[in-house]
Order: C-alpha cells, then sequence, then structure tokens
C-alpha cells in the first residue's frame, strides 16, 4: 500500500533577540507511515516523573511511597534538549505538542519551556491536576501555551481524595480552571476517569456542573495503564453507559470528530448548552487513527500508551546528534510501528509489565 502523503511543513528555528528565524531543514526523505499507514502528528511529552498526587489509577501510594526513588534531574531531559527535539518532531509533521507528566506544573520554570515551543508555532497544550494552576495560569499563558486540559475525577472532596489519594480540596482546581479561562486558556477540557463503584456515581454531578460553561468534560475509561493500579475489567464502566446516563438527563447527539485520530468522541447537548467527550479505549478501541507518540522524562519514545519498552533519545541527543541524526531515528521507529493494544488487549495483556503512564504522561 503506497503510503500515504503528507505535507511537510518547515518548522520556524528558536530567535535570538532581533535575528530572522534560519529555515529548518526540512526532512529530504518524503512521506512516512507507520505499518497500519498512520502518520504522527501529535507528540506527548513528560516533562517530570513526578506528581503532589498519587490517583490510584496512576501512582497508586502503596507503588509510590515515601521510598519511591524518583528520577535524579540530572536524567530529566533539559528544556533545550525538549526543545531541539521537538523542532525535529515538527519539522517531520507534528502540529500538536502536549506537556504532561507526573504533574507538568510541579517542574521548575516550566514557563520557560513553553516560551521555548512557543516559538514552533504548533498546537501547545498542557494536562495539569489543577493544584497549582490558580497561580499559573496567567504565566502559562503569556509564555504561549494555548489550551489547557484539567484532571478531575469528582466534585466531592471525599470521593475526589477516594481518586487521587491526596488531601486536597476541589475547590482549588476549580479555582484554578476558573484562572486558566479568565487567563484565556479556554476552551479548558477537564478529564474525569470513572471507576465503578469509587465515583460513577458522580458523572451526573460533573455534566450538570459544567454543562453551559463552555468547559467540556471528558468522560474517560479506566484503563490497564502500566502494572500498578490493579485494574479489573469489573471495575470499568462503559462510555456507552456514561452517555446512556447523562442522556437521560440532558439529551446529547454525536458530533463529528474535529480530526481524524481525535482521542475523544463527542457528543453535543440537544439544546445546544456545550458538549462532553468519552475516551473509550477498553471499550471502543480507537488504535485505527493513532498518532500519537510519546516522549518519556528521560527522552525514551513510547509508540504506544500502553508500551512495555521505550526507544532511547537522550544518548543520541547527549552525543551531540544532528538533527537529522535524530530525524532518522524517529523516522526509523515511527516507520516500524504497529501497536494497537487496545484492540488486542486481554486479561493475560492487561496484566502483562508495562510502562507506567506517570513516566510518559497520559
Ligand atoms: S492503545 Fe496504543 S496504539 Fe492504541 S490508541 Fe492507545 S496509544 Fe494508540
Amino acid at each position: 500500500m503506497p503510503e500515504k502523503v503528507i505535507p511537510i511543513r518547515p518548522a520556524p528555528a528558536f530567535r535570538e533577540a532581533g535575528a530572522s528565524a534560519p529555515k529548518a531543514p526540512r526532512y529530504a526523505g518524503g512521506a512516512f507511515a507507520d505499518t497500519l499507514g498512520r502518520s504522527l502528528r501529535d507528540l506527548r511529552i513528560s516533562v517530570t516523573d513526578r506528581c503532589n498526587f498519587r490517583c490510584v489509577y496512576c501512582m497508586p501510594r502503596d507503588v509510590f511511597d515515601e521510598h519511591y526513588t524518583f528520577l535524579p534531574h540530572s536524567s530529566l531531559l533539559s528544556f533545550e534538549e525538549i526543545a531541539k527535539i521537538s523542532r525535529v518532531f515538527v519539522g517531520l509533521g507534528v502540529e500538536k505538542i502536549r506537556l504532561t507528566g507526573g504533574e507538568p506544573l510541579v517542574r521548575r520554570d516550566l514557563e520557560r519551556l513553553i516560551a521555548m515551543l512557543s516559538e514552533l508555532g504548533v498546537d501547545l497544550t498542557l494536562t495539569t491536576n489543577g493544584s497549582l494552576l490558580a497561580k499559573k495560569a496567567r504565566a502559562l499563558k503569556a509564555a504561549g501555551l494555548k489550551r489547557i486540559t484539567v484532571s478531575l475525577d469528582s466534585l466531592d472532596d471525599a470521593t475526589f481524595k477516594a481518586m487521587n489519594d491526596a488531601d486536597f480540596p476541589v475547590a482549588k482546581v476549580l479555582e484554578g480552571i476558573e484562572a486558566a479561562a479568565a487567563a484565556g486558556l479556554a476552551p479548558i477540557k477537564i478529564n474525569m476517569v470513572v471507576k465503578r463503584g469509587v465515583n460513577d456515581t458522580h458523572v451526573l454531578d460533573m455534566a450538570r456542573h459544567f454543562r453551559g460553561t463552555g468547559h467540556i468534560v471528558r468522560f474517560i475509561e479506566f484503563m490497564d495503564v502500566g502494572s500498578t493500579n490493579g485494574w479489573r475489567m469489573d471495575d470499568v464502566i462503559p462510555s456507552a453507559e456514561i452517555v446512556r446516563r447523562i442522556s437521560a438527563e440532558f439529551p446529547l447527539v454525536q458530533a463529528d470528530p474535529d480530526y481524524r485520530g481525535e482521542v475523544a468522541e463527542r457528543w453535543r447537548y440537544a439544546d445546544g448548552s456545550g458538549e462532553i467527550g468519552v475516551i473509550s479505549s477498553v471499550t471502543q478501541a480507537f488504535c485505527r487513527d493513532c498518532n500519537r507518540l510519546r516522549l518519556s522524562t528521560e527522552g525514551a519514545m513510547y509508540t504506544c500508551l500502553f508500551g512495555q519498552s521505550g526507544h532511547d533519545l537522550r544518548t543520541l541527543l547527549r552525543s551531540g546528534a544532528s538533527d537529522d541524526d535524530l530525524r532518522d531515528e524517529i523516522v526509523a521507529v515511527w516507520r516500524a510501528r504497529g501497536d494497537r493494544y487496545s484492540e488486542i488487549r486481554t486479561a493475560e495483556t492487561a496484566r502483562a509489565s508495562k510502562v507506567e503512564m506517570s513516566y510518559i504522561g497520559g
């Protein structure tokens, strides 16, 4: 099957004050796709493996306890390294960069990285637990952040705590969401991971609270990411059931995706009061259009959220590799990609050892 033609646009380079932007080299190799014909469009960059929450589906406290050894700063990619590699990715067709973690806002001076990446002219966004957002929203926007996604698993403090295992008031996260909206980071997406028997009875509260605000709640099926969150199929509330529950009170109409490969399935309120999304990795796999690559905190490329191993880029970066060297490595990894984990998930694969989400971002 001929490979899909992908328009490769030149990446804008970083400008010193007053200097004109040098032309970024175009990828001479032309079009490239993975073994399932998917193009590379979205890059997710984990900037830290640390977090101030202990969400049960991501960093359960019994594993990530006070004795857990997080990565030393020296092994994290520096902002300059992230910027260099991002420039290469943009030259290869990446249109969207999402900063993740752990909790990205715990990485010091993140605004400096955002300012560097905003020079690339991509859709620059970030996923946060919102705990530091009220304080940082303005600076993030001023640095060049375009949009933001906030994780919020309930509006009820006790249930919120049952999901994130941190003594942190919901009111502070809501304050952060308002600060982000006031700073112009709208529309804000709000991610709610739904776990049966823990917070699923709060789905309607979330829908009611954000309906008509312009913010978009995405209800996420509980996933077997990593190998520490004790995932069971019984704890999954299928998205179809979430849609049914909400639609019973606020009729919903399915909406078209914004772009091919969009993760969330979009549903509009029939009365025009906004929309929600559902992310159904377990019951409605969306691997066929998956155009995402993840870069771990230490500079390893993961071609799937449920990957077992990554492809080291840091060694190349730190051995003085040129943009061409890095480009060839990325293209080679992507071309060999055949991931479609959600299509082949079994109880056995769910138990297999997989990379932790807090290391590569969601
Ligand atoms: S399971 Fe892997 S291949 Fe499938 S959509 Fe998720 S990240 Fe992409």
